[in-house]
């Protein structure tokens, strides 16, 4: 198949390439060939997208599918917030019906937002999630996805013992990870609250055995912190390191209020940092420190963080990244880290318009014709006033 469009493309957080009517032909999901067109293109053998603009598709790379419902339920910081919407939220995931028709809505939603590639929480249950990986299966979306593990300070309806917590996750993983290309599972913990260091440790052991990712949240609310440092006396990152959970293949959403320690500790390991900035926003949670870890070149990425993030729509969260920033941020680098920055992350073939890598695009058709990166990543990130569409090839 070949495509006369025209492609955005993002290069570095500060580059983002803008390629006029180009011709990109793609054989079997891959992306094979980009070149110029010419006074000898013939466009009857071409798909004309000569009016829209290409883009990667998007990545969400941290968001809770049971806590869908409830995205926009305002009115509490980060603990009174999972005790009275985000848990709740989790118990009714319970039901296999509403699981399954709720999966089908999300996986729905992904799509009509553009995002071809989610890592997603389920809740606690085996049996919801097994559904909601067979949604997964039946969409052309890559997901990544793990079952909660919580079994203290948890309502007694999400409170698990340790032992059937590790043998689900275990259970899970083995049926879904790698099923085919598109499904991973990925081991996940909820956070040092409700999961023990030692829940902790044993889920990480087996994530590396069997090489998948591992997500959790840390340092997100000052009150969260607080009752972390009280329970364990150290910090975060600490107890994290002591469980033996960080490295390259961990997820580790927020990191908003990380103490110098920590930023050291969280570069050596060469772990993940997942920045949900319009969740951060709604729960008053803080700023990201950005800057810090662009510096000490700590892999970043960019996640919606439904339900506590109020939308899937990852050009949402890149306005919320930027207004959630005290200092004037390019605005290519949320683009960035939406795109070639996650699946860099996620070490997937994505993210780029380039040879070699999968054919995931966002097509995009604006009322007018935008000629520049800059204009159209202002209309994408400021304006909703454009379609779209999710083509994966
Ligand atoms: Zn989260």
């Amino acid at each position: 198949m070949k495509i006369l469009t025209n492609i955005l493309n993002p290069i570095d957080r500060e580059t983002v390439e803008f390629l006029d009517e180009h011709i990109i032909e793609v054989e079997k999901g891959t992306v094979i060939s980009i070149t110029p067109k010419t006074k000898n293109t013939a466009k009857s053998k071409l798909k004309d997208f000569s009016k829209s603009v290409i883009t990667p598709a998007l990545i969400d790379a941290h968001t809770h599918l049971p806590q869908f419902p409830i995205a926009g339920n305002y009115g509490y910081e980060l603990m009174d917030w999972l005790n009275s919407y985000a848990l709740p939220a989790e118990m009714d995931f319970e039901n296999l019906q509403y699981a399954k028709n709720l999966s089908k809505k999300f996986f729905e939603e992904l799509k009509k937002v553009g995002t071809a590639t989610a890592v997603i929480y389920s809740s606690i249950h085996k049996g919801s999630t097994d559904i909601a990986f067979e949604e997964a299966e039946k969409t052309k979306l890559r997901i990544f996805m793990g079952k909660v593990m919580m079994n203290q300070n948890c309502p007694k309806e999400l409170c698990e013992n340790a032992i059937q917590s590790l043998s689900e996750s275990y259970e899970l993983q083995k049926k879904w990870h790698e099923k085919n290309e598109k499904l991973q599972y990925v081991y996940s913990p909820r956070f040092a609250v409700s999961t023990s260091p030692e829940l902790m440790h044993e889920a990480a052991k087996l994530s590396r055995l069997n090489k998948t990712f591992l997500q959790t949240h840390i340092n997100e609310n000052k009150h969260e912190v607080d009752f972390v440092k009280k329970t364990y006396s150290k910090t975060y990152a600490q107890v994290y390191e002591d469980a033996k959970i960080l490295g390259p293949k961990t997820l580790l959403a927020h990191a908003i209020h990380s103490t110098k320690e920590e930023f050291d500790i969280l570069q050596k390991t060469k772990t993940n940092i997942i920045h949900c900035p319009d969740a951060n926003l709604f729960l008053n949670s803080g700023q990201f420190p950005l800057k810090e870890f662009e510096n000490r070149e700590i892999p970043i990425g960019l996640g919606s963080d439904v339900g506590a993030g109020t939308t899937l729509d990852m050009f949402q969260i890149m306005k919320s990244m930027i207004y959630r920033q005290d200092d004037l941020i390019p605005i290519e680098s949320p683009f960035y880290y939406a795109t070639k920055g996650n699946a860099r992350i996620l070490d997937i073939n994505s993210g780029e318009i380039l040879e070699g890598k999968n054919a995931e695009f966002l097509k995009i058709d604006f009322k007018d014709s935008l000629k520049s990166s800059k204009e159209i990543l202002k209309k994408l990130i400021f304006s909703q006033d454009y379609k779209r569409e999710l083509l994966i090839l």
